[in-house]
């Protein structure tokens, strides 16, 4: 049984970071981001990941709306990001 809204398997932010690392240079689990829908702030492993489909799907644990995408045949990927009203990324300091 789950609670899930979509009544699919989710898993938490900190699933899509192995996909997401392909992409970002920086742990973007630790980001935090603005939802575009609600104006939820949070950081990117309190969302919810749906990685069953044919691309992966990051989703607002507030409002349910979709935060990012990402989809990635051979040859490229593809990221929407239209659900985030931005992303915060700390500065990295090298000791
Ligand atoms: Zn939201």
């Amino acid at each position: 049984m789950t609670d899930d809204p979509h009544g699919e398997t989710h898993l938490d932010g900190n699933a899509a970071a192995g996909t997401l690392a392909e992409l970002f240079t920086f742990d973007v689990t630790v980001a935090v981001g603005r939802c575009a829908g609600c104006g939820r702030v949070s950081t990117v492993a309190d969302t919810r990941s749906y990685l069953d489909g044919p691309g992966m799907v990051v989703r607002c644990t507030g409002c349910d709306s979709v935060l990012l995408r990402v989809v990635s045949s051979p040859e490229r990927t593809w990221l929407d990001l239209r659900g985030l009203a931005y992303l915060e990324v700390d500065h990295v300091t090298e000791g």
